[in-house]
């Protein structure tokens, strides 16, 4: 596999020099949604159009199916209690599997209207959920159900720890990964609008938190990709923006510096970093699985 491609001297102190991307399964149509669960050793991501979760145990390298159906499950997130909170596409719906394997429904509507399709989704300190609503879901039935919208766009919502569910961020086209800095008083948002408007830039903007969570401020843009879409993301400990993109994994700093690039094979969908010290990155792309282990750890 292709070597790092070093563009910032902040990036060598980031990768293991002796490090390689391996393909860890390959199977799959389209991948994403990776999170995971220190407890199990596993990664549990999705392959979308197969309708259908898989779960990599680490220990010895097996990959076996989790769910199926699984309403066409996209992104995931484990929240502060061990739990896994679910994107799904197919019931157009947020999701948690509870510890004894029952499923809660936490969000499907806003102010009334089903929601599109949830995308991807992160938890706040403060147990928010924080998740983005595009259409790839509804657009056909290859990653869903064909439908039109009931909301009439496409929102990033923050769902409080009580229950009530706020469009927070309007502004976007197709809003996609979303992830917070590592004080939570930034939310970045990568935008896949091009999907829909030919020739709209592939960026990730950064929004500032207002306090206790209440909404979003302006945004600023943080990034532009010039390499295909910006998909899903994570970031590591030191604010550092670890992204998908069409040509790899492309690492930015915290000033938007683009530090540096890991080649993939294929286009990834999403990153998540996993290990025993959180120290590898698990990369969802097209059909297959990989990882690489880093030198810096995941928030
Ligand atoms: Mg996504």
């Amino acid at each position: 596999m292709g070597e790092t491609i070093i563009l910032d001297p902040r990036f060598a102190t980031l990768i293991a020099g002796s490090a390689r991307l391996e393909r860890l399964w390959t199977g799959g149509r389209w991948l994403e949604g990776p999170a995971w669960f220190p407890a199990m050793r596993s990664l549990i991501f999705s392959d979308i159009p197969n309708d259908r979760m898989l779960r990599l145990d680490e220990a010895d390298g097996h990959v076996s199916v989790f769910r199926t159906p699984c309403g066409f499950a996209n992104g995931h997130t484990r929240d502060r209690a061990g739990r896994l909170v679910s994107c799904e596409h197919g019931h157009r719906r947020v999701s948690r599997t509870e510890h004894d394997g029952a499923i809660t429904i936490l969000v499907d509507r806003f102010e009334g209207k089903r929601l599109n399709s949830p995308n991807d989704v992160v938890e706040a300190a403060d147990g928010a959920i924080w998740f983005t609503d595009p259409t790839y879901g509804i657009d056909s039935d290859y990653e869903g159900h064909a439908a039109p919208s009931e909301v009439g766009g496409s929102y990033v919502y923050r769902r409080a720890a009580d229950g009530t569910v706020q469009a927070v961020a309007k502004d976007r086209v197709q809003p996609n990964g979303l992830a917070f800095s590592p004080d939570e008083r930034l939310l970045y948002v990568a935008d896949t609008g091009a999907t829909h408007r030919l020739g709209l830039p592939a960026t990730i903007h950064a929004y500032p938190v207002l306090p206790g969570g209440a909404g979003l401020g302006s945004p600023r843009l943080f990034a532009t990709s010039g390499a295909g879409l910006y998909d899903g993301f994570r970031l590591d400990i030191h604010g550092n923006l670890w992204t998908s993109t069409g040509e790899g994994v492309h690492a930015y700093a915290p000033d938007g510096t683009h530090l540096g690039t890991i080649p993939v094979p294929e286009a990834v969908a999403n990153v998540c970093f996993g290990g025993a010290k959180r120290n590898r990155l698990f990369i969802t792309a097209t059909t297959s699985l990989y990882a690489i282990y880093l030198k810096t750890n995941g928030l």
